[in-house]
């Protein structure tokens, strides 16, 4: 739960899973940075608390909110997710983003999800909204193998690798991917769903999902907002 900083302001617990650049990642010194990161962190300073960031797995994120262990999930987390709606409550959306299927540069014979076949292994990150494509997929006869993992990093270690035929992610954060190795992966098709990001809260705090909005609206107002959305992508 929270707890009260040094300047006597409310300190909020964040989770996330920081495999997830540009808006959850880590720096040289192992911290936790991130869009994600720096956007709670302003509307904090707009709506009067503190936070300190966790690291979690992704399927753990919600369990923590529930637990009271962590007091807002900051995690590129879809908030159209239907069973996530009965489990927390989410605040207004602070980006849209979109899953798409990510293959190796060199690859020639994928260039959509229909081209997936089923002697393939495709790979996402656990808890996720590709990883329930994934499934899908799986369950109805299209792959060999749903290769679900914690990171995000391990997923596009083992695409390039040729461990797995795809992994099915978030478009900006497969770029960021692609950015740090480039020539490496490339994105094919068309987009497989549309989401948009919210952050999490325990289900009835209604007064914390308010703190969130009201700042997210005033970081957009006062122009903070484009600017760490430009600087994190932009890195
Ligand atoms: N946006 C996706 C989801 O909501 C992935 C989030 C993530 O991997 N951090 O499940």
């Amino acid at each position: 739960g929270s707890d009260k900083s040094s300047s006597d302001k409310t300190v909020y617990k964040v989770g996330t899973e920081p495999t997830f650049p540009p808006f959850d990642t880590t720096d040289e010194d192992q911290n936790i940075v991130g869009l994600d990161m720096d956007l709670i962190k302003a509307i904090g300073e707009d709506q009067g608390f503190d936070v300190e960031f966790e690291n979690l797995s992704f399927d753990g994120l919600i369990p923590a909110l529930k637990a009271g262990n962590i007091d807002i999930v900051a995690a590129g987390m879809n908030k159209d997710d239907e069973d996530r709606q009965k489990e927390v409550d989410f605040s207004d959306s602070y980006y849209e983003s979109k899953l798409f299927v990510a293959v190796t540069e060199d690859n020639t014979t994928i260039k959509s999800v229909e081209d997936l076949t089923p002697d393939m292994k495709v790979a996402a990150q656990t808890g996720t909204t590709g990883a329930s494509k994934v499934q899908e997929l799986k369950d109805a006869g299209k792959i060999k193998e749903a290769v679900i993992l914690d990171g995000l990093d391990t997923c596009m270690m083992k695409l390039i690798n040729g461990d797995v035929s795809a992994v099915i992610n978030d478009k900006p954060v497969t770029e960021a991917y692609i950015k740090k190795q480039p020539d490496k992966i490339k994105m094919v098709g068309e987009a497989l769903n549309a989401e948009n990001y919210g952050f999490a809260v325990q289900k009835g705090n209604a007064e914390l999902v308010e703190k969130i909005n009201n700042g997210l609206k005033h970081i957009k107002e006062n122009g903070t907002y484009d600017k760490l959305v430009d600087e994190w992508f932009n890195k």
